[in-house]
């Protein structure tokens, strides 16, 4: 099976499943949105937990807020996004479709370096354990002459880019003849800029309108706050504001399922250093970062940074770290090194003074903000597709398995008497009662105990408890694990504790620390 079947049927599954559906459906849906379902929107407040408890509590100096996400219009002006929050477009003639350039030019560097992997891979074959793959990269002349290409694509994009040169960007797409992928000619117009902010009015026309934005980031809600924030908190630098909550991007070229959405939702947290001190603390926060994403146990070879060539116009560094997706290494989350630029630009605009008074240096400055900015819908999408599993079974069954971390997992145990009758159901009833305070639990009595694993099986449940005969006399149950599909038979009085090591995420602060 391709990625792309993969990919495919993963995005029915969380349909069917009861994880993401397409928004307004009985209207045939929206563009780039989508609804969380029942099972979705457990898993995705786990993750939110997991960001928001690892920021607020493992560092004593971050703290949170919860910002509007109408803010007064001045704000958009001070961040840069009413000037310069675009993206670059470019519309194929013959099949009237509209493609960022960028992201033709950055597949068609994928490209390139395909054709590298698909060379090592293939002569890693014929040479076997003799193969020497840094030699074999540094010497093999077709590899050589892609690596070439791809250097020469980089090297006019990240111009171009730099110096927003969109004639440049064309030229690169014309000279490199790409192609339009539906219409499959090279008939495009000229690259335009396109502002990605929704707005609207509030207030009524009378009293004269005020045109707003949805914000399209939840950053400065934090950069406005920011002097509240230190002063209520008495909050010392360097100190951190966390945030989640909704974004919204007129995105133009909205694809692969919940990846690139209109309506989406970050997690955002803006450190405020000292001038100067801002790279060593990028290094720290990279690596933490990282830290926190392995820590999950998806497979550390999925994730990989990837430092920017085009800095934004606040930037000073800047790295994303990457997962590997069904659709190949995407960006799930950006760290950034803003400078002062925010405070600087709301200091301006406002006429506020929002310097803060080192106690230390006996000195007033703008402090420098290193950013964490992670999508939550990104996340969830890395978690889903790592964890979307088909298997074959002996006797040739199958099943259709989330093996996802059990500590996102929506449901952490079901609980199924055997039979309905015979006092089981009353018995599994009285297990689910005592276990629902700590844990999420789902009763099934309906259908065969195998179509009942099979079900918990597609939503990712750890951990499913079989309440049978013998349990009114010995007091034990049978207990089964998601991914080995091992049985075994433990008293009902350690089922708590069973679970619990499973899916506190206490195991997974730890990993994070040490
Ligand atoms: P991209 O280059 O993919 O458009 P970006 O660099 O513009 O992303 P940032 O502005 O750095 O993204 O936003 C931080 C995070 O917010 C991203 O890493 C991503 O996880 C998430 N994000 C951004 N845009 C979207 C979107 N349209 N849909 C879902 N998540 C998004």
């Amino acid at each position: 099976m391709t990625q792309k079947d993969v990919f495919k049927k993963l995005v029915a599954h969380c349909k069917e499943y009861g994880f993401v559906f397409p928004s307004s459906e009985i209207y045939d849906g929206l563009g780039a949105v989508y609804d969380y379902g029942q099972n979705g929107v457990e898993l995705k407040n786990n993750i939110k937990r997991y960001w928001w408890d690892s920021m607020t509590m493992l560092h004593e100096n971050v703290v949170g807020i919860d910002a509007a996400i109408f803010m007064h219009p001045t704000t958009w002006k001070a961040s840069g996004h009413v000037d310069a929050f675009n993206d670059p477009l470019i519309d194929n003639r013959d099949s009237k479709k509209r493609y960022r350039a960028d992201v033709l030019i950055e597949d068609l560097m994928a490209k390139y370096d395909e054709k590298i992997e698909k060379e090592v891979q293939k002569a890693a074959k014929r040479f076997g354990a003799s193969f020497d793959e840094a030699m074999f990269r540094q010497t093999n002349p077709r590899v050589l002459e892609h690596q070439a290409k791809r250097d020469e694509i980089h090297a006019r994009y990240a111009k171009a880019m730099n110096e927003n040169d969109l004639p440049g960007l064309k030229a690169i797409i014309m000279d490199y003849d790409v192609v339009d992928p539906i219409s499959g000619t090279k008939n495009w117009t000229d690259v335009r800029q396109f502002n990605l902010m929704f707005s609207t009015e509030m207030g009524s026309t009378a009293d004269g309108a005020m045109k707003i934005y949805l914000r399209p980031e939840t950053a400065q809600g934090i950069f406005v706050n920011y002097l509240n924030v230190q002063k209520t908190g008495r909050m010392k630098i360097p100190f951190g504001i966390a945030q989640i909550g909704k974004a919204f991007r007129n995105e133009i070229v909205a694809r692969q399922f919940i990846f690139r959405m209109r309506e989406f939702e970050q997690m955002e947290m803006q450190f405020f250093v000292r001038p100067g001190d801002e790279m060593k603390w990028f290094a720290y926060w990279k690596e933490h970062r990282l830290a926190w994403h392995k820590a999950l146990g998806l497979g550390d070879n999925k994730y990989r940074f990837h430092d920017h060539d085009k800095l934004a116009h606040y930037a000073n560094a800047a790295t994303d770290i990457e997962f590997e997706m069904p659709f190949g290494f995407k960006e799930v989350e950006g760290i950034h090194s803003r400078t002062d630029f925010d405070l600087s630009s709301h200091e301006k605009y406002s006429g506020k003074n929002i310097k803060y008074f080192d106690p230390e240096l006996n000195q007033s400055y703008t402090p420098y903000v290193i950013e964490t900015s992670i999508g939550v819908d990104r996340m969830f999408l890395s978690i889903m597709s790592a964890a979307y599993c088909e298997e074959q079974l002996e006797g040739g069954d199958s099943r259709v398995v989330l093996k996802l971390p059990p500590v996102l997992a929506p449901v952490k145990a079901a609980i199924l008497p055997l039979v309905k009758k015979d006092g089981l159901p009353e018995k599994a009833r009285e297990i689910m009662d005592a276990l629902k305070f700590d844990f999420r639990c789902v009763y099934d009595e309906k259908d065969s105990i195998g179509k009942r694993y099979r079900r918990q099986d597609a939503v990712g449940t750890p951990f499913c408890v079989t309440v049978d005969h013998d349990t009114l006399t010995d007091n034990c149950v049978t207990i089964r694990h998601r991914d080995t599909m091992q049985q075994e038979r433990v008293s009902i009085d350690s089922l708590h504790d069973l679970i619990d090591r499973e899916v506190n995420m206490k195991n997974l602060f730890r990993k994070i620390m040490d």
